[in-house]
């Protein structure tokens, strides 16, 4: 950036700031917004009280008038067909000096006065034959203006002009009516008008869509790799028929789908999909009891230590009355403990083994792989899957998932899997009712809880933290106490949050399981995947600072038993949008619609939280509101991998450098 004209080696530090490293960087830093002095309205029809945009002529320009020391106002009066104005600068001879007499200016400010005398004070003023009506409006850091930047992109834009190249085949732009790549840059800086402007969007959000389309697609073909851990088929009848339940159908064809994906030669990668309490875990267990059943090791590897310790108790119960060993591997455990551990699944000893993520990547080795299974894997990103090493060769992967995305999203996020859906509950299951009161209503609130607990309930009380910050963390812990000593005195009160190290949570958590304490009082770390089917009230305080997929997901934790479950929300800020959004909870237990629900009212950036999904960052394009885009983009990406599956041709050479930059971009920042 240094030797770009008008940047030198200070603003070029700015500009890093910005994350603008070089001329490309600079013309992908698109516009936040656009001044618009395009469309002027004539004087007689300004509104009053408003920003207008006017063209007209000086027609007068009055003496300075000399306030007192420090404050003088200019005035000129301007003039169009339909009326005059007067123009007032305060203090700025330089301005002042810039509306010449008999030329015709565009000036855009507020309109105050009345139908006789109207004025404008401390307008901007561009001369008429300017070329760049509408002008672009950057985020900005310190040591930058507007100017600035807008120079340093013109400039950047002559210099590229003759090296621009298209890096997406003609046939496509002309099929879609999409722009070339070097209108759009040049467009979405300096527009000549709307028109253009939208046409410069569109492909640039074209551009986007495709590239990381792409992206996914060959992380895809790259993962289409022979395995070493080709599988026979074999009947798991003996493990259904041990089940305490019947499996649903579509846990029968998630699994189905697993064991034919197994018998492939080249490695499964597979999304399993399933709205809270739709029965995974069974799923991971059936996998597992295939892959032990062919003499090969299965891993499952959770996010956390209560997860990772839950769904241990559950495949231990499923499997080794079948007399398939399972062990467990945290952090908490003793060294020796875990050497004993890792001396079982070096010998084969132990055939399913389940821990954190951490522990069963790094130096546990294994002595046949076949499968490794991770738990809500959206916690994790793109970069994450692509890069999760290969323990033994090359094994299958299946990722479970409870985010329920609607299925464009899902092709985007997820492109680089297949993807089974659970779109069934478990028969019998009672929906979660959800009621949404105020805080006025806690007392009452809180008189139903007890009410459920004298009935040998459980319960939960959610309290968001917002940042994982000390004063967050008093006020939760507060909480606990208070109710404790107050509402709920003679019940046992547990804590659990965050902050506390795995053994305390663990702890805390297993007393709840074994019913030992009443209630327990937590932030979102219970959100994941907890199971406690005796647990049958939730209350969630300060409920509309929670993302609806987010409460769906926390809600999920009741409604996992017999009995009959509630869901508490309790929030005092009733604005009509988080009325509308808690309506729409209590009205459905479809995760599905509740996604899409989430993201017609947040966005998707909201809806995966910060960065949740993994994806690079979208600059231009937006997945909810450019769906259509979307859709082109992904059919377009599909027909140029289908035909050229590593973008070898040389019509696609641009293309997979862009795919290059945009997903190297993304290891190098995490
Ligand atoms: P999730 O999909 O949220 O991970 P889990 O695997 O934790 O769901 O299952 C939720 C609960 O439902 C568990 O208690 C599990 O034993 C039970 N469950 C799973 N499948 C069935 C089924 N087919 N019929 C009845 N209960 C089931
Ligand atoms: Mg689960």
């Amino acid at each position: 950036m240094t030797y770009l004209k008008g940047v030198g080696p200070k603003r070029a530090e700015s500009l890093e700031k910005l994350g603008i490293r070089t001329v490309k960087d600079l013309l992908y830093h698109f516009p936040r917004d656009y001044a618009d002095y395009s469309s002027t309205v004539d004087i007689a029809d300004t509104v009053e009280n408003e920003n207008n945009v006017i063209c007209a002529k000086v027609v007068k320009r009055l003496s300075p008038a000399f306030i007192r020391k420090g404050m003088t106002i200019f005035r000129a009066v301007v003039a169009d067909d339909t009326g005059e104005l007067t123009v007032v600068i305060y203090n700025s001879s330089y301005q002042f000096d810039a509306l010449v007499y008999g030329e015709t200016f565009i000036l855009s400010g507020k309109v105050t006065g009345n139908l006789l005398r109207r004025e404008m004070s401390s307008p901007v003023i561009l001369k008429a034959s300017v070329p760049d009506k509408i002008q672009p409006l950057y985020h900005l850091t310190e040591g930058l203006t507007q100017q600035v930047l807008r120079t340093a992109v013109k400039n950047g834009l002559t210099l590229l002009n003759t090296e621009i190249y298209e890096p997406v085949p003609k046939k496509y732009l002309i099929e879609n009516n999409l722009c070339s790549l070097a209108f759009a840059l040049e467009n979405i800086h300096f527009p000549k008008d709307i028109k253009t402007l939208e046409m410069a969007r569109n492909r640039l959000i074209f551009d986007e869509f495709l590239v990381l389309q792409l992206g996914m697609n060959l992380l895809k073909t790259k993962k289409t790799e022979s395995t070493g851990c080709k599988m026979k088929g074999c009947s798991i009848s003996e493990f259904e028929a041990a089940l305490p339940f019947e499996l649903t159908n579509a846990q029968k064809k998630a699994i189905s789908d697993c064991i034919s994906d197994m018998q492939k030669s080249v490695s499964m990668n597979r999304l399993v999909q399933g709205d809270v309490g739709s029965g995974k875990t069974a799923v991971a267990a059936a996998c597992a009891y295939f892959v032990a059943k062919n003499k090969m090791q299965t891993a499952l590897m959770a996010p956390t230590e209560i997860l990772a310790n839950q769904h241990y108790e559950t495949l231990k119960q499923f499997l080794e009355p079948l007399g398939i060993k399972v062990c467990l591997l945290t952090g908490t455990m003793t060294k020796a403990e875990k050497s004993r551990i890792k001396e079982q699944l070096l010998s084969g000893e132990a055939s399913v083994c389940v821990g954190t993520h951490a522990l069963i990547q790094s130096t546990t080795i294994f002595n046949r792989l076949g499968l490794v299974i991770t738990d809500e894997q959206h916690r994790f990103g793109v970069e994450q899957r692509a890069r999760l090493s290969s323990k033994g060769e090359n094994p299958h992967r299946l990722v479970m998932s409870a985010t329920p995305i609607p299925r464009t999203l899902a092709l985007m996020i997820y492109g680089d899997l297949d993807i089974s859906v659970i779109n069934e509950l478990p028969k019998g299951r009672n929906p979660v009712f959800t009621y949404a009161v105020t805080g006025k209503l806690r007392q009452r609130a809180f008189g139903f809880v007890k009410k459920r607990l004298d009935e040998g309930r459980q319960a939960y009380i959610i309290c968001p933290m917002i940042e994982e910050s000390d004063a967050d963390l008093k006020s939760v812990e507060k909480y606990a106490a208070d109710i404790s000593k107050n509402d709920f005195s003679g019940y046992r009160v547990g804590l659990l949050h965050g902050k506390m190290n795995s053994e305390k949570k663990e702890a805390v958590m297993s007393e709840f399981k074994d019913g030992k304490t009443d209630i327990l009082v937590s932030t979102t770390v219970v959100e994941v995947g907890v199971d406690v089917p005796n647990a049958a009230v939730m209350v969630i305080e300060n409920a509309d600072r929670f993302g609806l997929s987010q409460l769906h997901q926390l809600r999920g934790r009741v409604g996992r038993g017999k009995h009959q479950s509630y869901c508490i929300l309790i929030t005092d800020n009733v604005t009509e949008q988080s009325k509308k959004r808690l309506r729409i909870l209590s009205s459905t237990t479809d995760g599905f619609k509740i996604s899409e629900e989430d993201l017609k009212l947040r966005g998707p950036g909201d809806f995966f939280g910060q960065r949740q999904h993994g994806l690079p960052r979208l600059r231009i394009a937006n997945m909810a509101e450019n769906m259509d885009m979307l859709h082109i983009a992904q059919n377009i990406a599909k027909r140029i991998t289908d035909a050229d599956p590593i973008l070898l041709k040389t019509e696609n050479k641009g293309l997979k450098r862009l795919v290059d930059d945009l997903f190297s971009d993304e290891l190098d920042l995490n």
